[in-house]
């Protein structure tokens, strides 16, 4: 997550305004897509042979992608009106990647408010929302922002499995499972292991729990539905994938950042979490892994369900 401390030339931070990376830029429009899928929620399940990668990670084709392609034909409509008025326009679109916190631009401009858990949430669409941004040279009328309409729920707070809130509104994402399943390379510090659960990519325990998304409809977009098998994945399997399914299973998918390593590292993991003793052959073959990362956590994990023969 480097990229967000990136500085410019002045030392500030680049995430901080626009002006240094856009300083053409006069008005950002945010735009969101559900990407919710009629699939059941992480806390709604609990096989102990399979694990959770977190729902936006599921989709068929990478929510980049995805979202990119509309906000081109928002842009490409931009273009048409502005040529038209004989406007001189330049626009840039970012979708995650760029030097914009989007959920701050998507609060201001009203697609919903950032809640305890700090994800946005709207009130129609609950939080599954991908968000992606235009920066223009247009002067825009502003939106209104949304209210906060958290009140007095502190359910996400209570729910997360490794007490990354600080507080309300307040992450340490160091402490976040997504961060330990998806950024954090090479070991798990043992401490944080067990609050990971069974979780292989990424956590949407805070967003599951939230009353906001108890009705939160499926979204209509194809793109979004779920790969085969990546429901509640078996645990098994993502242990033992091989490099040359894990490059067919995953290819343009947001679940490559982990790599293979740290997929089967947190599989490993999941496994030990899990109780089952199912597990304990394979277990003891993935002690003897090449990857030590992976044996370290096999050893863990074998451990960690016990037993005579642990
Ligand atoms: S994603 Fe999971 S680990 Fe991270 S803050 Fe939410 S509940 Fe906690
Ligand atoms: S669970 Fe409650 S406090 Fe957390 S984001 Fe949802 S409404 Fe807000």
């Amino acid at each position: 997550m480097k990229y967000m401390e990136a500085r410019d030339a002045g030392g500030k931070l680049k995430r901080e305004t626009l002006q240094s990376v856009a300083p053409w830029a006069r008005s950002v429009i945010v735009c969101a897509i559900n990407y919710n899928t009629a699939q059941p929620y992480s806390t709604q399940v609990s096989d102990p042979e399979r694990g959770w990668i977190s729902r936006y990670a599921w989709s068929r084709q990478d929510y980049h992608e995805a979202v990119m392609r509309r906000l081109r034909m928002v842009e490409s409509k931009l273009r048409v009106v502005a040529t038209e008025a004989t406007i001189a326009l330049e626009t840039r679109c970012y979708v995650d990647t760029g030097p914009v916190v989007e959920r701050v631009y998507a609060k201001y401009a009203g697609i919903g408010w950032i809640g305890k858990n700090t994800c946005i949430l709207s009130q129609k669409l609950g939080s599954w929302l991908f968000l992606g941004v235009i920066l223009t040279s247009l002067e825009l009328e502003p939106d209104l922002p949304a209210p906060d309409r958290c009140g007095t729920c502190t359910r996400c707070i209570d729910a997360c499995p490794t007490n990354a809130f600080l507080g309300p509104y307040r992450l340490d994402a160091t402490r976040c499972i997504s961060y330990l399943t998806i950024e954090k390379r090479g070991t798990i510090p043992g401490e944080m292991r067990h609050g990971m659960g069974r979780h292989v990519f990424g956590c949407d325990i805070c967003q599951d729990v939230c009353p906001w998304n108890r009705k939160a409809p499926a979204t209509t977009a194809q793109e979004f539905e779920p790969r085969e098998g990546l429901v509640n994945p078996a645990l098994e399997w993502l242990a033992q994938m091989s490099a040359e399914e894990f490059r067919e299973k995953f290819r343009g998918s947001p679940v490559r950042r982990a790599k293979r390593s740290g997929i089967r590292r947190n599989a490993v993991s999941a496994m030990g979490n899990s109780g089952n003793r199912g597990f304990l052959s394979t277990l003891e073959e993935l002690k003897k892994d090449e990857d030590p990362v992976v044996a370290d956590h096999a050893r863990w994990a074998r451990e960690t369900i016990g037993g005579s023969d642990a």
